[in-house]
């Protein structure tokens, strides 16, 4: 296969394989992650900004699958404002370094409880980085938001992490309630992904 036609994400949460793949529809013949290279094994995220996690994992990757592959990261995470911007980058191990979504939930609530946010105070968003790379070689960046506030309850069943706790503005509903489709068109991943179409129609606008 020309490798051209081939990409990896650099994550082995399949949550964010899948939305990745449905965004990017049929523009690569074969999107790949790290389930299927276990020899990479688990990546420290030791970076203290998305963009210094996304660089470190995209890179990391590169070097390990070597010259011919594009490789892009995805690094995300929620911001929520009365928290002065955590879980941040530590929105996968928010409750600790065994956390579970639930549990990670569950702390969240926790603490907009114990400061006493509510309404308007609740206002936060999905940020995520994407780095593209081509063994040890950095191509580009992408970025993307999407600002909302976060419910006083659990709400939904769909998507992953924190999405049954995110309600995107103009909404009423979580994203975990939402059908997929509608937070694949508005979403942090969606945006960022948008850039990255654009690059690979015209290299040459971001350098
Ligand atoms: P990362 O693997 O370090 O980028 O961690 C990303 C974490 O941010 C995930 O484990 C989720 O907790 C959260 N997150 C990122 N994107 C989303 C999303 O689209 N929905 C819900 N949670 C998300």
């Amino acid at each position: 296969m020309n490798e051209m036609n081939r990409l990896i994400i650099a994550t082995g949460n399949t949550h964010k394989t899948e939305e990745i793949r449905k965004l990017l529809g049929s523009i690569f013949e074969n999107i790949e992650d790290l389930q299927s290279y276990p020899e990479i094994g688990e990546i420290d995220e030791i970076g203290s900004t998305f963009q210094e996690n996304a660089e470190l994992k995209a890179l990391e990757v590169g070097k390990a699958l070597g010259d011919s592959t594009l490789i892009l990261s995805d690094d995300s995470g929620l911001e929520v404002d009365a928290l002065d911007g955590a879980p941040g980058v530590r929105s996968a191990r928010f409750s600790g370094e065994n956390a579970t979504d639930s549990n990670n939930r569950k702390k969240l609530l926790n603490e907009l409880e114990a400061i006493n946010a509510q309404g308007e105070s609740r206002t936060a968003r999905f940020r995520c980085v994407m780095v593209l790379v081509k063994g040890d070689q950095k191509l580009a960046d992408f970025n993307g938001v999407v600002e909302g506030k976060i419910a006083d309850l659990e709400k939904g069943k769909g998507g992953f992490g924190y999405d049954s706790l995110f309600i995107p503005q103009g909404y009423d509903m979580t994203f975990a309630e939402l059908p997929s489709d509608t937070k694949n068109a508005i979403s942090h991943r969606a945006n960022a992904l948008a850039a990255f179409k654009s690059w690979l129609l015209d290299p040459d606008s971001k350098k």
